[in-house]
């Protein structure tokens, strides 16, 4: 096979280094992002195939190109196994991220100007879920729901209070900061008791849901299931919407033409393969050890005295409140994490009083560290390396030592598909 390391390194030498710095880093840190992962070698081996040079347009059996044999088989096999493993009718595997999948969705089903119910952001839901800043929120009518003050539960009463009031066209749920699973059925009960469609937009928890961990929507017979490819289900980057066979036909016109024009068919080859992959035991013992490690962790930092937005988890996600727990904002916590080489993100909080560049907390989650192979234990040895980074005030003696012990860490999990340096 072709070395490609080596042609990049004497055509672009400046590329090459930041290429090599990001594998250092990604090699030298550990990953708590919860929206991030190590993904498959394989995968990493089909982005950087020829399938890239491909014009696909259209669907299988239906393209715009010709030269389609092997594009359609790829496609075919994607299709096929998205139903498999989420139990759906229909899948489209074309979204070229999870932004553009959900605005395919809503364009595909709603009308502009149409009233959507959706989670507040600040309470977990996503900016595609009718953010004032994103496109999506100029074009339709967002109604917000909120969680309940003390616990973070989701309150049904008042989504169905909403419900009533405003009548919306589609009823959404799934989150991206959210510690806890959802219980699909009462999202279903007052969508059809208003006449509406119902979505999940299960992009964090799409591999959880895969490997049988988490709830599945599609089982509470959901309309449409929305889920991103490469956070825990561990794929390249992408995004998938799963639904009923009724709208298999208008999602995958408003997918394409409507929205986007040829599909990536290296990153739908490397769908294909991130499927068969989590259809598998092993997959389902990692999702299993996802849960069961972000368990593990939140234990620990609340024995540290960490304040928990919800108390805690049920899927695989953390957020702390580091303004009310240390009088820290996320940035700085954020930075703090960082010198120690645990990398996390500045997260806003339900109702956050502070402005989203210094929210009042942060968000880590555990699929990429299970990836690497690390299981409760570990997850102790991390959440108190953490605590001790937040409460060093800042001590450069007590840093260096946390950086190491995450160093031996490191070097004792390899990331798949990085040789060890
Ligand atoms: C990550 C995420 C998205 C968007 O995915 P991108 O690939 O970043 O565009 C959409 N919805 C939810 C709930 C997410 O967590």
């Amino acid at each position: 096979m072709t070395n490609y390391r080596d042609i990049l390194k004497s055509t672009d030498p400046d590329v090459f280094a930041n290429l090599c710095g990001e594998e250092d880093r990604q090699r030298d840190g550990l990953e708590l992002i919860p929206s991030e992962n190590y993904t498959y070698p394989e995968v990493l081996a089909l982005l950087g195939s020829v399938f890239t040079n491909k014009y696909s347009e259209g669907y299988p059996g239906r393209r715009y190109y010709g030269g389609q044999e092997f594009t359609d088989a790829v496609e075919r096999l994607a299709r096929e196994r998205a139903c498999k493993v989420f139990r759906a009718e229909h899948a489209n595997v074309q979204p070229l991220s999870g932004s553009p999948m959900n605005q395919a969705v809503y364009l595909g089903v709603v009308d502009p100007g149409d009233t959507i119910l959706a989670m507040d952001l600040s309470h977990g839901g996503h900016l595609t879920h009718g953010s004032p800043v994103s496109h999506m929120g100029k074009l339709f009518n967002f109604v917000r729901y909120k969680t309940t003050h003390n616990q973070g539960a989701i309150d049904m009463d008042e989504i169905r209070r909403l419900a009533k009031e405003h009548n919306p066209k589609l009823v959404l749920c799934g989150y991206t900061s959210y510690p806890r699973d959802i219980d699909y059925a009462p999202f279903k009960e007052v969508a059809d008791e208003v006449g509406a469609l119902t979505m999940a937009d299960v992009s964090h928890v799409g591999g959880l849901i895969a490997g049988g961990a988490l709830e599945n929507p599609m089982d509470a017979g959901f309309d449409i299931m929305t889920t991103t490819t490469h956070k825990s289900l561990r794929g390249p980057r992408g995004g998938m919407i799963l639904c009923k066979k009724k709208y298999a036909k208008k999602l995958d016109a408003s997918v394409f033409p409507g929205l986007q024009g040829g599909p990536h068919m290296n990153a739908v080859a490397a769908i294909a393969v991130t499927l068969k992959l989590a259809d598998t035991v092993e997959f389902r013992d990692y999702a299993q050890q996802v849960l069961q490690n972000a368990t593990a962790l939140a234990n620990t930092l609340i024995a540290h005295g960490a304040h928990l937005v919800t108390g805690g988890t049920s899927n695989h996600m953390i957020v702390i409140n580091t303004k009310t727990w240390l009088d820290m904002d996320g940035r700085q916590a954020e930075e703090m994490l960082d010198r120690v080489l645990l990398t996390t993100n500045k997260q806003i909080t339900p109702d956050d009083p502070l402005p989203p560049l210094r929210p009042s907390g942060i968000r880590l989650g555990t699929p990429a560290v299970t990836t690497r192979g690390m299981k409760e234990e570990h997850m102790v040895e991390v959440g108190t390396i953490m605590a001790e980074a937040l409460q060093s005030g800042g001590d450069e003696t007590k840093l260096s030592a946390l950086r190491s012990k995450v160093k031996q860490m490191t070097e004792q999990f390899p990331v798949p598909g990085l040789e060890p340096r």
